[in-house]
This record gives structure tokens, C-alpha cells and sequence, in this order.
């Protein structure tokens, strides 16, 4: 940590004082997203040695089995199938569910949700979003529908559910099935319920930079026995025998040490949420007043997980977010545009529907304004102060600091890649 940000002050008075313009940056090293929450080391080291001991590394092992038993009952949803990622997860609950032809889905999604379709010949079909919630809008659905059209997918983004009410009436009502990818919404409730018992089947990411993490993991959560069944197949390559073969399927299993860190990381997850709270209340408060700076809210009365904290920036307060986004990287801040800039710009989609945009209004303004700042268990309060700080005296001078910016050659420096990727992950 920098010299300013251990004794609690920063000073950004002037535009020189900033690092994009020749300052000390805030921070000596850079302050990620999506640093991974690591446990108890000698739990993990334990069960991994246990693993060894019985050379049982994968295949339906024993700490597979109790993670899926974990889960579950965390979830309180009766099935439970671990796989090796959330994006295969994703693609055996697809076809799992039978869909095909077209499936709806959010264009502000990390891009596997829409690949999960692709890569299986399902053509994505991005419905815009409700700005409120940044997720899909259920109001808008319905005009998506086609003759072709099999299911639509949701997504609970930064873990704030979906309209799930309402997704569910539609589906329901128009004979189509319904998945919810609930990558970001481990430990999260909707009116009471845990999220992971709604729709057809809820997936879910253990990667990483999730809350809760398996190095790489996910897992299919339903409350139908039949299409757990059909999963567990699936992941195994259809062998529902030593020689019985029933289905397609694919090699999606979990293995062992991946559990071993799942489990290890379950036991964790109420540290990681203080960790998460702790630091969104320190953004609440160095945030309040910003103008232009909107933090995302959570409702009250639901279980959160508070592992995305997002704010959209105005332009209109002065600096673009993309301006702001430099700032901050100069300064050691590596916040992230997630998810800009939408699937629909993305390839294959580009190409496919190049004109998706004119229908996605709102997920083309919100890819313009987010920006994911660092929390989870490696950042601290202390860190985050400083972040909305910099933010609060970049604002303050901000038609100037842009200004300067420009003239210094530094308003359009790369956003692609700056860091070495792997750091974050
Ligand atoms: C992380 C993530 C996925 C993919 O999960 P992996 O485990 O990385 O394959 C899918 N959808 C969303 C919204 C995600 O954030």
C-alpha cells in the first residue's frame, strides 16, 4: 500500500497531482478485480492430502459428493450436479432442458452465457434490460418470442435476482423453458427463497474470482430429479453403466481437488461476505454525495453476496467512464468495464445481428457507464477510501483533469489489457 493510502490522506488538488498526469501513484501495487478469496490453507491441505491417500482423484469421489451435499442444502434445493466450469454446466442444463432454435438472453452478461447457446447451434436472442436492475426485462420479452423460440435464459447479474416472478409467468404461460444463470448469485435470495430453486435448473460458477471458488467449478442446482438425472449423464459421457451408454454427453465432471478447495471455500464464505460488506459500506460511504457516481443497491430484504461492487458513471458530471477508468488505472486502480461492451458487440453475434444494437437500447447505455471496483477478501477498507477519494477529487476538477488529459495524450489510452490478465485470476 502507498504512503497516502496508510496514512489515510490524499491529496489530488490539482490536475498534476494526478498519476495519469505525472503524480505518485495512490497505489505501489495495483488493487484488483477479482482477486480470488482463498480459506483455510491447512483445512484445504488436509483434504487434498486425504485425496491423495485414497488415490481417488476424480469420478464421483467422496469430496465431490459432499460439495454437491453442501450445496444443496445451502441452497435448499433437493439436486445438486458439480461440473468442471459454470459454462459447461451451462451447456448440459441447456440441453438438459431440451432447448433449441432460439433462446432468450440478456446482452449484459459475461459472454459464456450467450456461448453456452452458440456453441450447441442455439441462436442467442439479446432482449434489452431494465436499467434499474440490469437484468432482463420482462417486459420486453415477450415481443422476442418467435415460432423458434425455446426458452430464455436469466441471469442474476451482480447477484441481484431477475424478475423471476415474472420470467416464470411468461414461460409458464407461452410453454417455454426457463434457466437462470446464477454465476453471480451463490448465497443470494429472492423473496425469501435461496436462489438455485427457481426455473427449469439454476447454474452456477464456482471459477476463481467467484464468491465462493473451486479453483475452476460449477454445478447444476434443480429441484427436477429427471433433469438432474439427464445432467449426471451427461457430464459423465452419457455412461449410465460401466458399458451403457444413454446419451450425448460430454466429460463435464468435477475433479476431486476442485472440491477440496469448493468445500474449503463454503466453509469460508460467511468471512468472505463480512470482507464484502465491509467494503461496500466503505464505498457506500466514500461514494455519497458524487455527483455523476451511482452505486448499484441491493434490496434489503435479501440474502446478498455484495461480490460485485458496480457504480455507473454520468458523463455528464464531467468525465466519461472511460476517463474515470484511467484515472483510476494510472493510479493502480484496475477497475473493470464489466460487461462492456455486451454480448451483441461481441463475435459471432456481431456479425450475425449487426443491428441488435437498435433494439437494446438500455444495455447499450449501460455498457457506457459501469464500472466494477475491487472488493473481496483482498481489499480493505483502508484501500477503498483511498479509491473514492481519487474518485471524489478526480470528479470534483473533472471538466479540467479531462482537458488536461486530452492534451497530454492521455484520454485515449488502451482500456484493453494494461496488466498482465493472469494477475486477476
Ligand atoms: C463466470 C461466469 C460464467 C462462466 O463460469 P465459468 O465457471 O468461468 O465457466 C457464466 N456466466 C456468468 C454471468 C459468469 O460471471
Amino acid at each position: 500500500m502507498s504512503r497516502d493510502a496508510a496514512s489515510g490522506s490524499l491529496q489530488r488538488d490539482s490536475t498534476s497531482a494526478f498519476a495519469i498526469l505525472g503524480g505518485t501513484p495512490a497505489f505501489a501495487e495495483p488493487l484488483h478485480v477479482g482477486r480470488p478469496n482463498i480459506g483455510d490453507r491447512d483445512r484445504l491441505m488436509a483434504r487434498i492430502d486425504g485425496m491423495l491417500d485414497r488415490a481417488w482423484l476424480t469420478n464421483g469421489g467422496p469430496l465431490v459428493r459432499e460439495f454437491e451435499e453442501s450445496v444443496a442444502r445451502i441452497l435448499d434445493v433437493p439436486h445438486c450436479v458439480a461440473m468442471c466450469n459454470g459454462t459447461v454446466a451451462l451447456e448440459i442444463a441447456i440441453r438438459a432442458a431440451n432447448l433449441r432454435g432460439e433462446v432468450i438472453v440478456s446482452p449484459f452478461t459475461f459472454v459464456a452465457t450467450a456461448h453456452a447457446l452458440q456453441w450447441q447451434q442455439i441462436t442467442p436472442v439479446f432482449c434489452d434490460i431494465d436499467p434499474r436492475t440490469h437484468n432482463l426485462d420482462p417486459n420486453r420479452v415477450e415481443d422476442m418470442i418467435t415460432p423458434r423460440t425455446t426458452g430464455i435464459v436469466g441471469v442474476h447479474l451482480w447477484g441481484r435476482p431477475c424478475a423471476i416472478d415474472e420470467l416464470t409467468e411468461i414461460a409458464d404461460r407461452r410453454g417455454l423453458g426457463l434457466l437462470f444463470d446464477a454465476a453471480h448469485a451463490f448465497g443470494c435470495s429472492y423473496k425469501g427463497r435461496m436462489i438455485g430453486g427457481f426455473g427449469s435448473a439454476e447454474v452456477l460458477s464456482f471459477h476463481a474470482t467467484k464468491f465462493v471458488n473451486s479453483f475452476e467449478g460449477g454445478a447444476i442446482v434443480t429441484n427436477d430429479p429427471v433433469l438432474a438425472d439427464k445432467a449426471r449423464l451427461m457430464r459423465n459421457f452419457g455412461f449410465a453403466d460401466y458399458d451403457e451408454v444413454s446419451y450425448v454427453g460430454t466429460n463435464g465432471k468435477m475433479p476431486e481437488v476442485a472440491a477440496a478447495m469448493g468445500l474449503t471455500s463454503l466453509e469460508s464464505r460467511h468471512e468472505f461476505l463480512e470482507a464484502n460488506r465491509r467494503n461496500y459500506e466503505a464505498y457506500r460511504a466514500g461514494l455519497a454525495g458524487v455527483d455523476g457516481i451511482e452505486l448499484i443497491v441491493h434490496d434489503d430484504e435479501d440474502l446478498v453476496n455484495l461480490q460485485y461492487v458496480v457504480i455507473e458513471v454520468d458523463e455528464a458530471a464531467g468525465l466519461s467512464r472511460d476517463d474515470l477508468q484511467r484515472v483510476l488505472w494510472a493510479e493502480g486502480v484496475l477497475a473493470r468495464r464489466y460487461f462492456f461492451p455486451g454480448c451483441h458487440r461481441m463475435e459471432p453475434y456481431r456479425s450475425f445481428f449487426p443491428h441488435a444494437g437498435l433494439v437494446l437500447p438500455e444495455a447499450e447505455r449501460l455498457a457506457g457507464r459501469v464500472l466494477s471496483l475491487p472488493t473481496g477478501s483482498a481489499a480493505d477498507p483502508e484501500a477503498i477510501v483511498v479509491v473514492t477519494e481519487l474518485i471524489r477529487q478526480a470528479l470534483a476538477i473533472g471538466p479540467q483533469l479531462r482537458r488536461e488529459m486530452r492534451t497530454a495524450g492521455k484520454a485515449d489510452a488502451d482500456l484493453s489489457a494494461p496488466w498482465p490478465l493472469s494477475a486477476a485470476s
